[in-house]
């Protein structure tokens, strides 16, 4: 006999054990779905593929699944047609609390038991029923929760590297809170099982207050997976009702958008404490990189150094930009170059070359911060890092403080930052992997139409038809451009379609971030003066911007440099 993993938190893994099974939660995201999306429908979701792809790759030949949903149900059926498993079971749980619930249940439990029974030839003892309960009470301290959609060990252990409070995991099997029954039946164990903190999937929800009523939380990262429709509502619930500042984080249960992730996490990190963004970057590098004692020692040969000048660096995915400010945060010097292969090569030449024409040297600076996608990489003698979110924003903010929301539209990626009245971040949304709705995709179909990124700017602007490109995806965006071309469709009217799609994915983030205006574009795409106008359409009013919009995040490190 070999362990037998489970899933979720309803399976009865304490009678299992009074049967002598060792029981093991099949925890963890993958890297890729290569045997999952060979074998299974690529309509599963990412969850269903993970779970697929560690029992098809791992050797696993003993699994219980619960009837939580169709993706589930499909997982049994694959498995189940492969005939590979020693053991496959799957519980049909009762979806109600009652005790008829209970009754039904424990018929259930019986079924399980004859099964295993027979798999294993072992019977349930009673002694090893009592023994299997464990209780572990959580401290009275403040922490933030992890709510939602199942988050692995993995995840969960993200999260906790980076936020600047303790971590608890309520999501799924972490949060099983299993009570002992006083006397051992099936029936009052089904009880005991089916009366935890409901999940998403139960018929009555109301319980799950008690996982966002507590004092002590005081901050939530409410996790979702891609295609799963189950936590929707009460992301929007909590969003609506609850004063503590909430993260939505999505994911597809790989860990492909790590970086993507790790952004958000640090970003939300900042947001909670915005005084100190720099020591939650610290706190952050739990990498063992010792990049923390670099700072410090840094810090310590800088202390009597008042030389007055600071810079940002914005270590972007397409250019790195780099500013130069002096101690009243006027901008002296700026300088942009390709980011290229090496991320530290471009971020040191970009830094040369502002200080060449600030006519200063490295030695002349007191403080240096990086920002952007290369922000980690880049190391430049102690230089620290915070997000390209919390740097947007107050650079933003300095560049004109009225404004309450940052659209900042970059070469891969488009966020919307709410801001309140000192620049600090209150709420913001981002948009997930794929290229739609950023400067790539302007990019990119331009090239479809032979049109430089400027003649893009112009051309935008002069349209008569509307026409709708229906495409966010650059690869189908490109093929619906071509049919609209052999239509001999005019230019300015197809380059205005795409300004049109970049505005309604912008929309999608202004919406879900909860951002309303005096906007400011911000970004190498606020270069663009059709997209903004394009922008205005949509949102029916102003969008301001700035001669130093793509140097807007530099400009902020450079002002979190000055402290
Ligand atoms: P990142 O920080 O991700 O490198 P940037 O904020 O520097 O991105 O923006 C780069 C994007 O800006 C490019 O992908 C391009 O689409 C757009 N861009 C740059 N210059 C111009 C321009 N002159 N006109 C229009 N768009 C531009």
């Amino acid at each position: 006999m070999s362990k037998l993993y489970y899933i979720c938190k309803y399976t009865p893994t304490e009678l299992l054990e009074a049967m002598g099974a060792e029981c093991v939660l099949l925890d963890g995201m993958t890297e890729s779905f290569s045997e999952a999306e060979r074998c299974g429908h690529p309509n599963l979701c990412g969850y269903g593929k993970a779970i697929l792809e560690k029992v098809l790759t791992e050797g696993i030949r003993e699994l219980i699944l619960v009837n939580c949903c169709d993706t589930i149900r499909s997982v049994y059926d694959i498995l189940h047609a492969a005939g590979k498993m020693d053991f496959l079971y799957f519980l049909d749980l009762v979806h109600d609390e009652s005790e008829c619930g209970a009754k039904r249940m424990a018929f259930e439990l019986d079924k399980l038991v004859r099964a295993y029974r027979e798999y294993s030839g072992n019977d349930i003892s009673p002694e090893q029923f009592a023994a299997a309960f464990s209780h572990s009470e959580n401290a009275p301290e403040d922490f933030i929760g992890i709510l939602g959609a199942r988050a692995s060990g993995a995840l969960a252990e993200m999260i906790g590297g980076t936020l600047p409070l303790p971590v608890r995991n309520l999501t799924c099997v972490s949060g099983r809170t299993v009570e002992k029954p006083e006397e051992f039946s099936l029936e009052s164990y089904a009880k005991a099982l089916i009366s935890q903190i409901p999940c998403m999937r139960m018929n009555d929800v109301t319980g799950r207050k008690m996982l966002y009523s507590d004092p002590h939380l005081k901050a939530v990262v409410y996790h979702t997976v891609k295609f799963c429709d189950y936590y929707g509502f009460e992301y929007a619930d909590l969003q609506a009702g609850s004063d503590v500042p909430i993260l939505k984080l999505e994911t597809d249960y790989t860990l492909q958008s790590a970086g993507q992730l790790s952004t958000r996490l640090e970003a939300f990190s900042e947001q909670l404490l915005p005084d100190r963004p720099e020591t939650m970057g610290a706190q952050a590098r739990t990498d063992g990189t010792g990049r923390g004692d670099i700072r410090t020692q840094q810090k310590k040969e800088n202390e009597n150094m008042t030389t007055g000048y600071f810079a940002g660096i914005d270590s972007g995915s397409t250019s790195t930009k780099a500013v130069i400010i002096d101690a009243d945060g006027k901008i002296i010097s700026s300088a942009m170059l390709p980011t290229g292969a090496k991320v530290s090569d471009s971020s040191l030449a970009a830094l040369e070359k502002a200080l060449k024409g600030a006519s200063l040297s490295k030695n002349d600076l007191e403080n240096i911060v990086t920002t952007g996608y290369g922000r980690k990489t880049v190391s430049l003698g102690g230089s620290r890092s915070v997000t390209e979110i919390s740097c947007h924003a107050k650079g933003a903010h300095a560049l004109d403080p009225g404004i309450r929301a940052v659209i900042d539209i970059g070469g891969q990626d488009s966020k919307v930052i709410c801001v309140d009245e000192n620049g600090s971040v209150t709420s913001f949304a981002m948009n997930d992997k794929c290229a739609a709705g950023t400067g790539r995709f302007l990019e990119m179909t331009g090239r479809a139409l032979g049109l430089s990124l400027e003649e893009m700017a112009e051309r935008g602007i002069k349209w008569k038809e509307n026409i709708a490109i229906s495409n966010t995806c650059t690869v189908f965006a490109e093929s619906e451009i071509i049919s609209l071309v052999a239509e001999e469709k005019s230019l300015d009217d197809i380059v205005h379609g795409l300004n049109r799609s970049v505005a309604v994915k912008i929309s999608s983030l202004i919406k879900r971030a909860g951002a309303s205006g005096p906007y400011m574009m911000t970004g190498g795409v606020a270069q663009n003066r059709s997209v903004i106008k394009a922008l205005e359409e949509m949102l029916d009013c102003e969008v301001r911007t700035s001669p130093y919009a793509q140097y807007c995040g530099a400009y902020g490190a450079a002002l979190y440099a000055r402290g």
